[in-house]
Order: structure tokens, then sequence, then C-alpha cells
């Protein structure tokens, strides 16, 4: 079956997570932040985050928006650091793209799916589960060169589709005047599970 190339396309792509505009997310009506966290919030394997990405999640959380990490990682203990680091509930061994827990955290948030947004550094895991769950995605580069081997393989083909989707202008910025491209993404998809 054709798979739709616009699965794997972020509705936008920042150069750092403290770029993205929340004020705008507010006003566009999105209550919930689903957060990747290695590579996005903090390097691979590091325990060391930015004071300016702490700021930004201050920000989210004195904004009201409802918080969860939600990682890849199989380590509990290393995704429960930041969590009691930053007060937010995580969901771990995610697997993403699988809907699963994305399901659990969508719960765990009680909001409805087209009210959250998801930030991440990966097309395949972040943006594409994103997408099949009617979610607001957000890509941003990784953090760190140094990454799992199985990531290291999936940023090759990473790589064409977004300079495809670069020459075709689809990669946009979020602004203070941004709009949702709601369009893109199947409506089928907004209340699966
Ligand atoms: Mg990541």
């Amino acid at each position: 079956m054709f798979l739709d190339l616009k699965m794997f396309l972020p509705d936008f792509f920042m150069e750092k997570v403290e770029d993205i505009h929340l004020e705008r997310l507010k006003a566009l009506g999105f209550k919930a932040i689903i957060l990747d966290l290695d590579n996005t919030l903090v390097g691979w394997r590091s325990k060391n985050m930015s004071e300016s990405v702490k700021r930004w999640i201050k920000n989210a959380q004195k904004l009201e928006f409802k918080l969860c990490i939600v990682s890849n990682c199989l380590l509990r203990g290393r995704v429960r650091f930041f969590s009691d680091m930053l007060g937010i509930p995580f969901v771990f061994k995610a697997i993403k793209p699988r809907r699963k827990a994305f399901c659990d955290a969508v719960k765990i948030l009680n909001v409805t799916n087209d009210k959250v947004v998801v930030v991440g550094d990966q097309v395949f895991t972040d943006v594409f589960g994103g997408n099949r769950m009617g979610f607001l995605t957000i890509l941003v580069p990784p953090l760190d060169k140094r990454e799992f081997y199985a990531t290291i393989l999936q940023r090759t083909a990473e790589k064409i589709l977004l300079s495809g989707f670069r020459k075709q202008g689809l990669l946009q910025k979020l602004s203070e005047t941004s709009e949702c491209r709601l369009s893109k993404r199947p409506k089928l998809d907004l209340q699966s599970d």
C-alpha cells in the first residue's frame, strides 16, 4: 500500500526546543505537550539539561500546559530522573511510533488528541507517531550526534525525506502568526488508539 509521505511531515520545524512559541500554541487552543527526552531535551545519555530548556519548560507550566515525557528509553531510572526534576509525568519504553504509549500519555494528560502537541527529534518515531495520533508535531534537530545505533541508520532516510520537504517549502517555522495545517492529517486518526 502506498504510504503517504506527509505522515512523516512535521507541522513545524524549529532549530531548538526553546524557540517553540508557547504563546502561539496556547492561542491555537493546544493544552498539552508531549516531550521526547533523548536528543530533544537533553543529549543522548546526558543528565545535564540546559538552563534554557528548563526555563522553556517552566514557562510552559506557567502557561498551564499539561506536560508529559514519552521516551523510547528502556531505562526507567533515567526517564524518572528528569520527570522528578521537572515535576512532570512520564511514559518510558514507549516504542514510538506505536500508539500505545501516546495513548497512555493522553490518558495521563486527560485531553483530547487534537489538543496535544508532540515535540521530538526523530521523524520516524516522534513525528510519524504523533501524526498517526492526530497531534500537532514539532521536529527539532538532535542535540547530540551520538545516538543509538538503529537511530543512526534511520537518520539517512530522515535526511532524504527532510531535504525533499525543504525543497518543496513544506518545513515551516512556528511563529506568532502561524496557523495549524490540520488538513495534512487524516481526520480518521484523531481519536484512534
Ligand atoms: Mg529523541
